[in-house]
């Protein structure tokens, strides 16, 4: 009897624990993905996200079909339709057995119960794996409680856990051996050019492997500076399952056999941060309530947010006043991705200066990643906010201008993205406006001058979320 195994978030044919057990226990394989337009609105895939997954879904459909394996489409209008149309399929191809990965927020995990229910009421066995995380919610607790609510317990369970279970060796997917052939696959809406980012995933696995190799030893000391191109940027194929997280703990296998303890500093802190992804993963499936626009801190969300739209055009647009911000802000527009710690420094301002709610900024942020990840947004906003799983609490209040002074203390990354402040001298970058005044005055003139004031205080508008944020706590 024939199987089908259903791709969502899972691009890959190494280490697909679905695709894998499919072509063992069956003859016949089959593939299907679904389109969603409607489901991809909801969800704010950004434009650019749309037409990573559009060209990652062509390799994948080229790569299956010279294992013999046709992957079909399936135009939904979302995801409530997925068991009918998955059913409908199925019995069309005489499919016994359907196989797919999981995931884990809250309307894929109703989906898949959904299409569990359905199957099973129609003798289809369902066949579900966690291949997308090193490891599956549920399998690491504290011994009072149903999950980790902070991430150092959490981190130290999960490589104990890993530890213990080791890691599977590569997998052969059997194939029938004859190729099939394939269909473009097109998706409608909204598109922004990723072509400076897609590759095969042979393509994506050297990046990998020339990321471990040639610069995962110093990420611990160069993560920080956006100026540098020190992090992986891997995130988009993270997020799109085109690289397994297995793959990449094999790899760090080479650097210790004690894997995964005893990894050089710079390696063991990538591998923290593949945890942090993880940590954000499992939340989903313990606290449904952040799948429904909800704080993690309940109180939180008693918060008094402004509302000004004025105010967030000038943070979406990147016209704080606050050089370190703007870059932030337009490298997101220009890239469709911004480096880690400056997302931090942006989300910081949003909540914290402006105090608008970080919701806000979790949105556009969706909108424009190509690396847009439900649970690592909300689990990076929230955190941001203080509204989150951050160990410290709502008195971490990030100061933008020391921000970036310590991140980028040259203004490269500053001078890169904010034109109007190329010619400024370091002395100045951080808080040009003194300068700028100066200038002006002097009647030298140049586009500098259109750089605006800073649009608050820091000072004031961090006073005025403490005390308030206290207020709710109590
Ligand atoms: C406000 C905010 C929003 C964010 N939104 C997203 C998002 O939508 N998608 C996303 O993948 N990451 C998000 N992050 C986490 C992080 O910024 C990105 O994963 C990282 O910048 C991607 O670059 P990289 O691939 O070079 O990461 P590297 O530093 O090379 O890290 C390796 C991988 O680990 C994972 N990772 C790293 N940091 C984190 C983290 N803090 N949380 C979860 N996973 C992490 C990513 O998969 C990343 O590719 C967000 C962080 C913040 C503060």
């Amino acid at each position: 009897m024939t199987a089908l195994v259903w791709f969502r978030q899972d691009l890959r044919l190494a280490d697909n624990d679905a695709l894998n057990a499919a072509t063992h226990n069956h003859q016949q394989v089959v593939a299907v993905v679904c389109l969603s337009e409607q489901q991809w609105q909801a969800h704010d895939w950004a434009p650019i996200k749309r037409d990573l997954y559009e060209r990652q879904l062509n390799y994948l459909s080229a790569a299956l079909a010279e294992k013999g394996i046709p992957l079909h489409t399936l135009t939904l209008d979302n995801f409530s339709q997925a068991p009918k149309a998955i059913h409908d399929f199925a019995t069309k191809h005489e499919i016994s057995a359907l196989y797919a990965n999981r995931e884990y927020p809250l309307d894929e995990l109703r989906r898949d119960r959904a299409v569990d229910a359905w199957m099973s009421e129609h003798d289809i066995d369902c066949h579900w794996f966690d291949s997308n995380v090193l490891v599956p919610p549920g399998a690491v607790k504290p011994k009072t409680s149903a999950f980790y609510q902070k991430f150092t317990p959490f981190y130290k369970a999960w490589k104990a856990y890993i530890a213990e279970q080791g890691i599977a060796p590569p997998q052969q997917i059997k194939t029938s051996g004859q190729s099939v052939s394939t269909q473009k696959i097109e998706l409608t809406g909204d598109k922004r050019d990723a072509s400076a980012w897609a590759g095969s995933e042979d393509a994506v696995r050297q990046r990998l492997r020339r990321y471990m190799d040639e610069q995962v030893a110093d990420y611990d000391r160069l993560r920080d500076s956006p100026s540098q191109d020190a992090t992986s940027r891997l995130s988009p194929f993270f997020e799109l399952g085109v690289i397994a997280p297995r793959a990449v703990a094999r790899l760090l296998q080479q650097q210790s056999p004690d894997f995964p303890h005893g990894l050089n500093k710079g390696a063991d802190t990538w591998l923290s941060e593949l945890a942090w992804r993880e940590f954000y993963q499992h939340l989903m499936v313990h606290v449904p309530r952040l799948s429904m626009g909800k704080a993690f801190i309940e109180y939180s969300d008693e918060f008094p947010w402004r509302s000004s739209s004025a105010d967030f055009k000038r943070w979406r647009e990147g016209k704080t006043g606050y050089p370190i911000v703007d870059a932030g802000m337009r490298q997101l527009n220009h890239e469709g991705w911004m480096h880690n710690r400056v997302r931090m420094i942006v989300a910081n301002f949003l909540v914290k200066d402006l105090h608008l709610d970080w919701r806000l900024g979790e949105r556009y942020f969706m909108q424009h990643l190509i690396d847009g990840s439900f649970p690592a947004n909300n689990g990076g906003w929230q955190w941001s906010a203080s509204t989150g799983t951050d160990a410290a609490p709502y008195f971490r209040v990030f100061n933008p201008t020391r921000q970036s002074e310590q991140v980028d203390p040259e203004g490269r990354y500053i001078r890169k993205w904010v034109k109007e402040l190329k010619d400024v001298p370091t002395k100045y970058i951080h808080s040009p406006h003194s300068y700028l005044k100066a200038k002006g005055e002097s009647g030298a003139g140049s586009s500098t001058e259109n750089y605006p004031q800073p649009m608050v205080d820091h000072k004031e508008a961090r006073d005025y979320f403490i005390a308030t944020f206290k207020g709710l706590k109590k």
